[in-house]
């Protein structure tokens, strides 16, 4: 058995490894090396673009299963590499990215606010119930709901979290830092009969 074909399409003798396998070929090889197997397809595809469109094409819908399978791994491959990536870019600019943060901090107070009371209410699971941050800036656009005299600067769980409450908006409302920690884990009652 000779391990050498010579291409139709070159005419050169090439070992059998630069040809693509073709099982009912001769030596179990195509007729042209890969090479030239490739030249051809540019070359084809430089005359009549649209002929390859239509293949591909005709192609997916005739293995829409595989190719949804390609699809998912190459979503895959490149959801890594876009890890990776904001990885890495994280790492070469750390104090960029604390900066970054701060200023959206400052410039989103209320997806912040919404932030850290959805990750307070997922630790104690509730159960965490959908708020916009329209609905957030509502709140705390109005003066604080207990003493009605300062501007809302926190969301108060009317029933606190500790208690079974849970974060919807309508256990919402907005207070001021001072009723907020005075109120702390006591329902309204409480802690009227305490102040
Ligand atoms: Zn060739
Ligand atoms: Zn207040």
């Amino acid at each position: 058995m000779s391990d050498y074909k010579s291409c139709l399409g070159c005419g050169i003798g090439k070992n059998l490894e630069e040809f693509k396998k073709d099982k009912r070929a001769t030596l179990g090889v195509t007729s042209r090396c890969i090479n030239c197997i490739n030249r051809m397809a540019r070359e084809s595809y430089a005359r009549d673009p649209k002929k390859k469109l239509e293949k591909n094409a005709l192609w997916t819908a005739q293995n829409l299963q595989k190719h949804r399978e390609m699809n998912r791994a190459n979503g895959f491959r490149n959801k890594n590499k876009r890890l990776l990536a904001s990885r890495l870019w994280y790492l070469e600019n750390k104090d960029r990215h604390l900066e970054n943060g701060k200023q959206w901090s400052l410039n989103n107070p209320e997806a912040r606010l919404l932030i850290s009371i959805n990750r307070r209410a997922r630790k104690i699971q509730n159960g965490v119930f959908s708020i916009s941050s329209k609905e957030v800036r509502n709140l705390l656009s109005a003066l604080c709901a207990y003493c009605t005299i300062k501007p809302s600067a926190h969301l108060d769980h009317v029933i606190p979290i500790s208690r079974g409450g849970v974060t919807s908006i309508g256990n919402l409302i907005g207070s001021c830092a001072l009723c907020n920690q005075s109120k702390g884990n006591k329902t309204i009652s409480e802690w009227r009969k305490v102040g």
